[in-house]
């Protein structure tokens, strides 16, 4: 049991809208989308945020990446467009401490962001 939030949606102890999965990170459609596309894609093992799981794990970052642009693919914005967003720590906005990158898409995104 844990009270990671993400940790208990790998563990199936959360119901999450699963479009996309590998050996080692999964994707599910955001709960509060910010665009037509939102989906989170996650590490299976528990790391705070995206830098930690470079630092520990190159090759699952690279996993994650893969799997962002597989989703991008399959999602139909890989042509149109879309952002991949890794928001970092309390300045950065992230509220789930657990790695998460953003897959937004399906309309156009202003930059910056507000
Ligand atoms: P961040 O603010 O970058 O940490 O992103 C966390 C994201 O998780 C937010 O966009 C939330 O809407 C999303 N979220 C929170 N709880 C859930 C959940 N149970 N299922 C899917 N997405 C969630």
């Amino acid at each position: 049991m844990t009270d990671c939030l993400f940790c208990r949606i790998v563990a199936g102890e959360i119901p999450a809208d699963v479009v996309a999965r590998t050996d080692r990170a999964l994707a599910f459609r955001d709960i509060q989308p910010q665009a037509p596309v939102h989906v989170l894609v996650i590490p299976a093992d528990h790391h705070a945020d995206v830098p930690a799981v470079s630092g520990a794990d190159p090759a699952l970052a690279a996993e994650m990446l893969a799997l962002a642009a597989r989703v991008a693919r399959e999602e139909g914005v890989a042509e149109t467009g879309h952002r991949l967003v890794a928001n970092t720590g309390l300045e950065g906005g992230q509220s789930v401490s657990h790695a998460h990158i953003h897959v937004l898409g399906g309309r156009p995104l202003g930059w910056p962001p507000g």
